[in-house]
């Protein structure tokens, strides 16, 4: 028998994830006419003040707190909730810079947020409904492999997160 941690990639095609509508009202400026998408950004982050460090509602508190948000956010359960518009820049990456430059990522990115803690890593379900919706995403905009990021990768210095992210499994699992 193979080993059952042997990872099973995402079908050929990509089919539309299952996304909870869960919009927001700050954390973003609202884009009119159609907005040019190359860019995934990979975030995590995790309610540092409440009792649970997984909860939807204490994250989301957060990200008001501080008058941020993702366009996405992946719970632990690996359920995907629809916080910001694809079409309207959200305010996840702040001060930021591209590989090939370009500043101010924001404007031409879709950020992800995983919820889980500092000294984890991203459990199957997210690492499953991660793949999914990038691999949507990314056909849905044209993404090419390298603008698909982790925050620290467009942050250097100042942001760590994705934290303990597996690269290497999940270019695998959106191949
Ligand atoms: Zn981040």
């Amino acid at each position: 028998m193979g080993s059952e941690a042997n990872i099973e990639p995402v079908e050929e095609l990509a089919s539309e994830p299952t996304i909870i509508n869960k919009l927001v009202t700050w954390g973003y400026k609202k884009y009119s006419g159609s907005r040019e998408i190359d860019t995934i950004i990979i975030h995590s982050a995790y309610d540092a003040l409440g009792d649970d460090p997984y909860s939807v509602e204490g994250v989301i508190k957060e990200f008001r707190t501080y008058q941020v948000s993702p366009h996405y956010l992946i719970d632990r359960e690996g359920s995907i909730y629809q916080l910001v518009d694809d079409n309207n820049i959200a305010y996840h990456a702040g001060v930021s810079e591209m590989p090939d430059g370009r500043i101010g990522v924001n404007n031409f990115s879709i950020g992800i947020e995983l919820i889980y803690h500092q000294s984890e890593s991203p459990n199957e379900a997210q690492y499953q409904s991660l793949a999914k919706l990038v691999k949507y995403k990314a056909e849905a905009y044209n993404i090419p492999l390298a603008n698909i990021l982790g925050h620290e990768a467009v942050a250097p210095g100042r942001k760590t997160d994705p934290w303990n992210f597996d690269w290497g499994k999940f270019e695998k699992m959106i191949e």
